[in-house]
């Protein structure tokens, strides 16, 4: 497959170029040059494939020409070794638990389907690289987990001090080996600008191998396709010839695109919907056909506060810059915190079932369009585990959240992190040595 970059379409660069050097900045807006469609045969042996097949064979229709089939059965294999279950909540909807992955949100896929691939495409060569990311919390512990013990491979984490909560500190410093954790003396805001002064310093390019594991990357992006055909193929195990319409709890916009680009190689999702917290810039367009970036608001759903969404401008790629297209495939729906509190509650208390600040907001909008289409399916995808985000959620339940077994066992292990000044001069010392 060959890949362009959407603000340069004529160009067309490897695979190995466009998830390897298209990963800094923003210039990592890439597409394949055309979307697969699957066959007909796949679609009717959907609802009895497992989560691993369908995607091998779903990689295999995208790189089968870079990849060869044992190379994609490794990859896709560690990716997504773990269980994406659809739960019942109530009648008519269901809940895809992307949460059982070793850091407890559906960042893991990407981020276990990129560590294979870099590794895979930096065997033949001797060369080393940096990874280098800013996390404000789940995708540190993501990259971390999924990169660790990689060879050719040297992880950075900077997060900010104080900002990230307990859980996810663990998850960044505990590893060791190859992944360093820099706590920084700031915000995130510092340590994304310490990452991308890093990244626009010329002097340091000839010294060290830099690149970046952040969401836009077509290797992240790509491999959050494989739930949605899953997702789909239980629904019709479980009622067969069903109309299926699908929340997605949205910040960056990576995981919605993934379930578009499935519906594109024929996946018949009926609907999408795009959930949005405050930071509800892709609902505005989808409700005006005006897109306005804006600085991002802090809300409960941290995870979801965006103000200039990255995959937007794939979307728009996706649908030809068709407001209309767009519009027939995917409804916009918005909630506040309080809005947020008061689902968490009630559905534990309805419905036995809880959720996370995340779902919840993904849960209120499939509940709203499920109100005008009652024969419909509903599946929210819950993004993360509610103890992720337990202070939230205890507050709002008045209960514990029991930690799983797995995270437990981290909480005796020593930390491994350094402590630096919001600094880009600081980091600069700390990467060339
Ligand atoms: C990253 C994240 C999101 C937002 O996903 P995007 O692909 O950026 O839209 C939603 N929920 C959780 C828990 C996340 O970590």
């Amino acid at each position: 497959m060959k890949f362009y970059n959407i603000n340069t379409p004529n160009k067309l660069v490897s695979l190995k170029e466009a998830v390897l050097t298209g990963i800094q900045g923003t210039d990592g807006l890439y597409m394949p040059q055309s979307i697969p469609t699957m066959p007909a045969s796949f679609f009717e042996r959907l609802p009895g494939l497992s989560l691993q097949q369908i995607a091998y064979e779903v990689t295999q229709a995208m790189l089968g020409d870079d990849l060869n089939n044992e190379t994609i059965k490794h990859i896709t294999g560690q990716a997504v070794y773990f269980q994406i279950p659809l739960v019942q909540v109530e009648e008519g909807v269901y809940s895809l638990e992307l949460f059982h992955g070793p850091t407890l949100a559906f960042k893991d896929v990407g981020a276990r389907f990129m560590a294979g691939l870099f590794e895979h495409l930096l065997q033949e060569d001797e060369t080393q690289i940096h990874i280098l990311v800013a996390t404000s919390g789940d995708t540190g512990g993501a990259v971390a987990n999924a990169f660790y013990n990689k060879k050719g491979i040297r992880v950075t984490i900077l997060y900010p001090s104080g900002k990230v909560s307990p859980l996810q500190k663990l998850q960044l410093t505990t590893l060791g080996g190859n992944v360093h954790a820099l706590e920084v003396n700031g915000t995130f805001d510092d340590c994304q600008r310490m990452v991308k002064q890093a990244f626009n310093d010329a002097s340091i390019q000839d010294k060290i191998n830099l690149a970046s594991a952040n969401s836009i990357n077509f290797a992240r992006l790509f491999p959050q396709s494989f739930y949605y055909y899953y997702a789909y193929g239980q629904m019709q195990q479980l009622h067969p010839n069903s109309q299926v319409v699908l929340s997605v709890p949205s910040g960056n916009f990576g995981n919605l695109t993934a379930g578009l680009l499935a519906k594109q190689t024929g996946l018949p999702i009926n609907k999408f919907i795009a959930a949005n917290n405050a930071n509800n810039v892709v609902e505005e367009y989808l409700q005006t056909g005006k897109y306005t970036p804006r600085p991002s608001v802090q809300t409960i759903s941290n995870a979801m506060d965006v103000g200039a969404p990255s995959n937007f401008s794939r979307m728009l790629n996706l649908y030809n810059n068709s407001y209309d297209a767009m519009k027939a495939d995917v409804a916009g729906y918005s909630y506040n915190d309080d809005e947020t509190r008061a689902c968490i509650d009630e559905v534990l208390k309805l419905h036995n079932y809880l959720l996370d600040p995340h779902g919840a907001v993904g849960y209120l909008a499939l509940k709203e369009y499920l109100k005008d289409t009652p024969e419909m399916q509903g599946i929210v995808l819950e993004t993360a585990h509610p103890c992720k985000f337990s202070e939230v959620v205890e507050e709002v339940i008045d209960m514990k959240v029991a930690i799983p077994e797995a995270l437990q066992q981290m909480q005796g292990k020593p930390a491994y992190k350094q402590y630096i000044e919001a600094d880009y001069e600081k980091l600069k010392a700390y990467l060339v040595i």
